[in-house]
């Protein structure tokens, strides 16, 4: 090896640092992080359920990224969102949809109230999503032991009428009550049908349903597994 060879090798290794220096400091200044990349086509309705089943599956498994929780996405997304779902799920401090999908900020409207029950004030709400910013999936999530429901099945069952609002939560899910025979697990799911069933007649949904520009589903969350099992 000549004096030559070693300069020439020295000379391209250098230059390379300072060339991957140079793109490295090139992608900071314009923010070319992939959280902030341009963003490609909005995905159809399928691709958005796929995308959130992914993202359930990698929580499931311990294998969360955590995607777009970092200050890039946080300025990329301060003058304009376009989140892919609508999730309707229960206020319980155990099923954070961000958390349960693996999403970040902008990726998902979260929409929760106690056994995800809807009312007028929910469900304007939940059409913001698809009416306003063409969001192309809603899911209604239902989950293990419920505490809703099943304080619900229990006034049910006594005739009790629970104090102050809490009651509207009861005849919300007095149809459920009704059909599932006193299984607690069975009303939730029931429930949780219930509510897509009345999204899927909303007026402001039906025309979007057939053009398939929106996909309704519901979903079961077990908090012994962290999988998300469709309902219906
Ligand atoms: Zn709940």
């Amino acid at each position: 090896m000549t004096m030559d060879t070693v300069d020439r090798r020295t000379l391209l290794c250098a230059t390379g640092l300072v060339a991957g220096g140079l793109l490295l400091d090139a992608g900071v200044a314009h923010g070319l992080t992939p959280s902030t990349a341009p963003a490609s086509s909005p995905p159809t309705p399928s691709e958005a359920w796929a995308k959130l089943r992914e993202g359930n599956r990698r929580w499931a498994s311990g294998t969360s990224i955590r995607p777009h929780q970092d200050l890039a996405r946080r300025a990329g997304t301060a003058q304009k969102q376009e989140p892919y779902g609508v999730v309707v799920s229960c206020i319980d401090s155990r099923v954070p949809p961000e958390i349960v999908f693996d999403t970040g900020i902008g990726d998902l409207l979260s929409v929760r109230s106690a056994a995800q029950t809807i009312d007028p004030l929910v469900s304007g709400a939940i059409e913001y999503g698809p009416a306003e910013l063409d969001t192309p999936l809603i899911v209604v999530l239902g989950h293990q032991r419920c505490g809703a429901v099943a304080a619900a099945a229990h006034a049910l069952h006594e005739g009790t009428r629970l104090p102050g609002d809490l009651h509207h939560i009861v005849e919300a899910l007095r149809p459920a009550y009704r059909r599932a025979s006193g299984n607690v697990d069975k009303m939730i799911r029931i429930n949780t049908a219930d509510v897509v069933a009345k999204l899927k007649a909303d007026k402001l949904f039906v025309p979007r349903i057939a053009r398939k520009q929106l996909k309704i589903v519901g979903g079961y969350y077990s908090l012994d597994t962290g999988e998300v099992t469709r309902v219906v």
